[in-house]
């Protein structure tokens, strides 16, 4: 009924930006539950968004990782 699934995946940013009204997302989220295309590809942005996170925040582990292990080497290479 006059769903258009481009319509609704161009949202899907705005909804995973927090970047809707409460009455948007609603509708969005309605309109979601009725295509399962649209539903899919919005599990996959958001899913992809918070590995994204997870990266960074694995990356500054392992920067701090990667530098205490070149000091390690460099210490032993003059030792
Ligand atoms: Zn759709």
């Amino acid at each position: 009924m006059g769903h258009d699934c481009s319509k609704v995946l161009s949202k899907v940013f705005l909804a995973l930006d927090g970047e809707m009204t409460e009455e948007e997302e609603k509708s969005f989220l309605k309109q979601l539950q009725e295509c399962s295309c649209c539903l899919g590809q919005f599990e996959i942005e958001k899913e992809f968004k918070s590995f994204l996170q997870q990266k960074v925040e694995k990356k500054c582990v392992k920067a701090e990782t990667v530098s205490a292990i070149k000091t390690k080497i460099s210490t032993q290479a003059f030792a």
